[in-house]
């Protein structure tokens, strides 16, 4: 359902639908808690006449790595287990201003970790087309919650590929913004550089104003852009460059061929479309879990055991307090980028790696920047296939990592960058399509992507 649909509702009759259709729909793992008594209460305020709005009375779910009020904040870790938040995310906050209501948290990839939702302390979520398969992550369970039509929209964070990948593996429409756009205060960091606050809907035009109502100067992040949704120009050119090293065979054909469909339908509408190089974006996947990892070592640092989160019984010292703490509170993907994040900063490693990468992220910068000086709009697949196995690639790290190697080249660049739907496998699996825009156009981006529903 659209949020238009929502709107003609009572605020209690929209949380209590919701609340039911997330109970009936337990099974997929999409919620890892409701946050019933406060959104019924909030529900009743709003019916009072206590708020108006934009997004009056309308329900939605968040990624559990988002500091919420009305229930525990774990970011699916057992580190945050009992964790009960004493602030709520700025992103949360603009939209409560605006009358809509939190119904639950979603799950997600401990700490964010990851490209399936498997890697959650609370089990995984499920595919919303198939169970037997993977959700995508790491927030996997915010858009299966929208696929699953429990709520109109969900909020995610993207720091490689996190609202892009599972958008594509469930059928709905992501967005990763420019960096910057919405206030990142309140969720659990995990690569400082590349964080973002996006969200996932049914259609674009619901997408533009959930990211119209967050975007914005925030005081409590000092990263946030000043740059007004509203007023973005629309694309002029009408021009558009598909990636050429995102085309390759080692993508699966099908994935392949539903860019190439979208493109098509770009043409019927009058764009030019050309082939365009990107060679940097061949290194952007090794860049990027160089990168993450020292920011994510960094940020995780603070989880010791003594200020908040997990603390272990049984030690007699203050070294066995830290690390037993953080053994029992941590999942084996979030040591691991702890452990590659300290190698890749230490000090007989910082130039060959840590510096290296940076200095090729600036060459790829460089690169997008080119192609802008021509192009509106870059397309591409989103993963190289449609949702794989539950099980399938968890023994395997490195094959999960390579599944985000045409996320990351957006991510590394902090350029606004949207999946949506691109039609169906033969399986019946979704497919999405990767639309990357210049800095701060991400509003142009998906008054394009809403032109082309329906056509493409
Ligand atoms: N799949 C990527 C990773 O594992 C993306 C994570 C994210 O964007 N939070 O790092």
């Amino acid at each position: 359902m659209k949020i238009s649909d929502y709107l003609q509702n009572s605020a209690t009759e929209n949380v209590q639908k919701a609340l039911e259709i997330a109970k009936s729909k337990q099974d997929f793992g999409a919620l890892l808690s409701l946050t019933e008594g406060r959104a019924l209460e909030r529900a009743r305020a709003v019916d009072a006449g206590e708020f108006e709005g934009r997004l009056k009375g309308v329900p939605f779910v968040v990624k559990d790595n988002f500091l919420a009020y009305g229930g525990p904040s774990t970011a699916a870790s057992k580190m945050l287990e009992s964790f009960s938040a004493p602030l709520q995310a700025t992103a949360i906050e603009r939209l409560e201003a605006e009358g809509a209501i939190c119904i639950g948290k979603a799950n997600l990839d401990a700490f964010a970790h990851g490209g399936s939702t498997e890697n959650s302390a609370y089990g995984p979520t499920k595919n919303a087309f198939d169970p037997q398969r993977v959700a995508g992550g790491s927030s996997g369970g915010s858009a299966v919650s929208v696929a699953l039509d429990i709520v109109p929209f969900a909020l995610g964070s993207d720091t490689g590929g996190s609202i892009r990948q599972p958008a594509s593996f469930n059928g709905v429409v992501g967005v990763k913004p420019t960096y910057g756009t919405v206030s990142r205060y309140g969720v659990v960091a995990m690569a400082s550089s590349t964080d973002t606050i996006g969200c996932f809907a049914n259609n674009s035009d619901d997408a533009s104003l959930v990211m119209e109502i967050m975007a914005g100067v925030d005081v409590n992040d000092m990263t946030t852009l000043d740059h007004s949704w509203a007023d973005t120009p629309s694309f002029t050119r009408k021009r558009v460059g598909v990636v050429k090293q995102f085309m390759t065979s080692d993508v699966d054909e099908e994935v392949r061929q539903a860019t190439i469909r979208y493109a098509e339908s770009l043409e019927s509408q009058g764009y030019a479309v050309d082939e365009v190089d990107l060679p940097m974006a061949d290194y952007s996947l090794a860049m990027y879990y160089i990168i993450m990892p020292a920011e994510v070592m960094s940020n995780l640092a603070r989880y010791d055991g003594v200020h908040y989160g997990h603390r272990a019984d049984n030690v007699t010292t203050l070294a066995e307090l830290y690390g037993k703490s953080r053994d029992e509170g941590f999942e084996a993907e979030n040591k691991r980028r702890i452990m590659i994040g300290s190698f890749v900063l230490s000090s007989g490693y910082f130039d060959a790696y840590y510096l290296k990468a940076q200095k090729a992220r600036t060459l790829l910068i460089d690169e997008f920047k080119k192609l802008f000086e021509n192009y509106d709009v870059l397309i591409g697949p989103v993963a190289p296939t449609p949702a794989f196995r539950l099980g399938e690639n968890t023994q395997d790290p490195i094959k999960m990592y390579l599944a985000d190697v045409m996320t990351a080249p957006a991510s590394m660049a902090g350029l606004p960058a949207i999946s949506v739907p691109g039609g169906l496998s033969n399986e019946g699996l979704p497919i999405g399509v990767q639309l990357i825009g210049n800095y701060k156009t991400d509003r142009a981006l998906l008054e394009l992507a809403s032109q082309m529903e329906g056509i493409a």
